[in-house]
């Protein structure tokens, strides 16, 4: 019972059919794994020069950035635009007052 493949019964050989998917030697998962990384590094710096380059200029404090992620967490971390943002407010905030008083 332990052949793969083959079953001998009364002077006949059985040859089973093999099942499910074929697969994949260790060389052939290699190869494919590498082919798939090649093609998502190239499919990422792509995505990168297209989307993502380019200057952005910050609306707070007027730094200029070289791309959208270091723009972006600019935005999100930086204490000078946070400063910049929160005197913007304030200023708002008087133009109203003094708009109620007056
Ligand atoms: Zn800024």
């Amino acid at each position: 019972m332990a052949s793969c493949g083959t079953q001998e019964n009364s002077n006949e050989i059985i040859i089973k059919k093999p099942r499910g998917r074929p697969r994949l030697s260790e060389e052939e998962k290699l190869a494919r794994h590498d082919s798939y990384a090649q093609a998502l590094k190239e499919y990422k710096r792509n995505y990168y020069h297209l989307k993502l380059k380019g200057d952005h200029e910050c609306g707070l404090c007027g730094k200029i950035l070289p791309d959208r992620v270091s723009f972006n967490k600019h935005q999100r971390e930086s204490k000078k635009c946070e400063a910049e943002q929160l005197r913007r407010q304030i200023q708002k905030l008087n133009d109203q007052i003094s708009y109620i008083i007056n």
